[in-house]
């Protein structure tokens, strides 16, 4: 049984989705002489607004970018407390470090990943200006108590979308219940450019003043240069602009993202049925109809005490047997060795993220699987635990 299991076909966790379109479309630049500050990025962010429907768009270097000009443009800094989530990528905290301003992790809940609203509540002080959260696995937030709460304490609210292009909640694409919102097209993400972010607000000035911070600041791009070379610079600024070779994948790949949701959601579905049909697994994903999952991948947590300890030796079963799978993420963001040591870790505070950090396992429902693969890794996976 074993041998027959592990001669079976790679599955990868993740891989970018590149066809001749998309290869075209980044040669036809590298044929022209525009390689930055070009037509490529506008149009990559119209296709993006048209998408994600009542926003203003702005592309960036990187989600981590959009993250960072987020924090500097709503002027957090060492007076300040920013509301995060403990279970998240490390980036969505990073963007509060750096501008000196502290961090105050809030657990998740258990069935979503999602940071729990209920737990927002206590951690709220005088110094709290903020909350910047995340769609846990592209789950969306329970955004309408959030931004109840954010309302009544006049928070600024940013979305860490990097793993949420498509998700929706009550109908809204998220990025735009908040003040502004960030995506990332790192490789393994929905769509890719390589490197590359972007940020959409649903405030225009907003998505104005950061796009021209993220350009050093500069009063007015090339296109609207009447007269060569002449500009002012009306503030300090940043380079975290996209280039155009990357913004011509985006538009090519933003063709493709209604095709690449539909797969996703039904390999996630097949994946899901075929695991909660195995005793001791819980599937982490979307626990109301106003939340449309955009399914980046499945977490089930091994929820038994017998599997949960065998985690590890679990993931290293799937890898020799071709399954590709991740742990998203490692450790509770609070418990990572820079954050312990600076605002000391109790575990007792975040018992959810925990619970994920140590006893989930990711697994890949991505555009390039199909449902026999995920009939797969369900055997995969009942093979494995039957033999512990
Ligand atoms: C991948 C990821 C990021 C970082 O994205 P980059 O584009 O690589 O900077 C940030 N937040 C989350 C939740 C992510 O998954």
């Amino acid at each position: 049984m074993k041998d027959n299991l592990a001669l079976k076909q790679e599955i990868p966790f993740g891989r970018p989705w590149i066809d001749d379109k998309d290869r075209q479309a980044v040669m036809q630049v590298l044929e022209g002489h525009i390689l930055t500050h070009g037509p490529k990025c506008s149009e990559f962010e119209g296709k993006f607004e048209q998408f994600t429907q009542g926003g203003h768009a702005v592309t960036t270097s990187s989600c981590m970018a959009s993250l960072h000009l987020c924090a500097l443009h709503f002027g957090w800094g060492p007076e300040d407390e920013i509301i995060v989530p403990a279970q998240t990528h490390v980036a969505t905290v990073h963007a509060v470090e750096l501008t000196g301003a502290t961090p105050v992790f809030v657990d998740c809940k258990l069935e979503t990943g999602n940071i729990d609203p209920e737990k927002i509540q206590e951690k709220i002080t005088s110094r709290t200006k903020a909350i910047l959260l995340v769609h846990f696995a592209g789950i969306p937030a329970e955004m309408d108590t959030i931004m109840e709460i954010a309302k009544k304490n006049k928070f600024t609210v940013i979305e860490d979308c990097a793993l949420a292009v498509g998700a929706t909640y009550d109908g809204k694409h998220v990025g735009l219940w908040g003040d502004a919102g960030c995506f990332s097209f790192y490789p393994v993400k929905h769509m890719t450019t390589a490197e590359g972010g972007m940020l959409i607000s649903k405030d225009k000035a907003t998505a104005d003043t950061i796009a021209q911070f993220r350009a050093f600041n500069v009063d007015r791009t090339h296109s609207e240069r009447k007269t060569p070379g002449v500009y002012d610079v009306v503030g300090v600024g940043l380079n975290y602009r996209m280039s155009e070779l990357q913004a011509a994948l985006g538009c090519s790949q933003i063709e493709k993202i209604q095709q690449n949701l539909k797969i996703r959601k039904q390999n996630f579905d097949t994946l899901k049925s075929g695991l909660l049909a195995i005793p001791g697994l819980k599937v982490l994903d979307s626990d109301n109809a106003k939340s449309i999952n955009s399914y980046y991948c499945l977490v089930v947590v091994l929820d038994d005490t017998k599997l949960a300890i065998q985690r590890n030796n679990i993931l290293a079963q799937l890898k020799e047997h071709n399954v590709g799978c991740s742990v998203y993420y490692p450790q509770p963001v609070p418990r990572m060795q820079y954050y312990q040591e600076k605002y000391g870790y109790e575990s007792s505070l975040y018992p959810s993220a925990e619970k994920i950090s140590d006893h989930s396992i990711a697994l890949p429902v991505g555009p390039h699987l199909i449902q026999k693969n995920m009939e797969q890794i369900v055997a995969t996976l009942d093979h494995i635990i039957r033999n512990l």
